[in-house]
């Protein structure tokens, strides 16, 4: 009687979330051949396959990983980074104990500094790692609380709990809260962008990657990566999942210092996304 209870906490996005064109064009196509299906007689399986096809269209921007159809997507650094010769190394799925000190060392042998999007729960299993990663002057960002394999098959609340589990952790183990946000695989659907947007996460992709989880040549990798090497690029190598070379040595270790070099004699700097974002 009277008592009163906290209001829950709303999942719908801020008024001001911009949903973006595709996903207008969307509802009204919808509300055209759901009308045309039933005004128009004959027209229902015209309707049905017109609906179909809007919702192939959708599915595949959201498996493009460097698709902006479904809402803002950095896939290169801004044009100050580019007029700075920024480039950004991005290392996904760590912190790895075996991978990831090597991979730090080699980054500290060339002066240059990474981003590593982490998987939470690696990181809950290796704080100190993370801490340290974040002392040696790289940066830490979100990649998920647990990178489940249907990430893109989740809705508004599971795309929540993940990033803003992850979130926490991040933040309660190195101090630093994190900008951006990177979907397993890049993977995603309509429902992700909203709910960065809430968070505050911009929702970095790439310029080129490697596919160094399943490519077991380095050559193959490093070539990849730096076609057309130039400042602005954003890099994707992985430290954790990696794939190994015939010898069992992981890729990221084999490709790294060639990179690096190759970023140094190209006049460029390898930095953090949030660096190479700053205005
Ligand atoms: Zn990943």
């Amino acid at each position: 009687m009277g008592k009163s209870f906290p209001m829950p906490q709303t999942l719908s996005a801020p008024e001001s979330w911009p949903w973006p064109p595709i996903i207008r064009a969307s509802v009204g196509w919808h509300l055209l051949a759901i009308a045309a299906g039933v005004l128009v007689p004959g027209a229902a399986p015209w309707a049905i396959g017109a609906i179909v096809l809007n919702h192939v269209l959708i599915t595949a921007a959201g498996l493009t990983p460097r698709s902006s159809l479904l809402g803002p997507n950095v896939t290169r650094l801004p044009q100050p980074a580019v007029a700075r010769h920024e480039v950004a190394i991005t290392i996904d799925d760590g912190p790895d104990p075996e991978v990831t000190p090597q991979v730090l060392d080699q980054l500290d042998a060339h002066g240059q500094r990474a981003t590593f999007f982490c998987i939470a729960e690696r990181v809950l299993e290796h704080p100190a790692l993370a801490r340290e990663i974040v002392a040696r002057g790289h940066s830490i960002q979100n990649h998920t609380a647990r990178h489940r394999h249907n990430f893109s098959f989740l809705g508004p609340r599971g795309f929540a709990a993940e990033i803003s589990r992850a979130q926490q952790v991040l933040q309660e183990v190195t101090g630093e809260r994190p900008t951006c946000f990177r979907a397993p695989a890049g993977l995603r659907n309509p429902f992700l962008a909203p709910v960065l947007h809430r968070m505050g996460l911009s929702l970095v992709s790439w310029t080129r990657r490697g596919f160094d989880t399943r490519e077991r040549n380095a050559a193959t990798v490093l070539a990849r990566l730096t076609r057309d090497l130039q400042a602005g690029d954003i890099l994707l190598l992985h430290d954790g999942h990696a794939a190994r070379t015939a010898a069992g040595r992981p890729i990221v270790l084999e490709v790294l210092p060639p990179l690096l070099a190759r970023i140094h004699a190209n006049g460029l700097r390898a930095v953090t996304l949030p660096e190479a974002l700053a205005a």
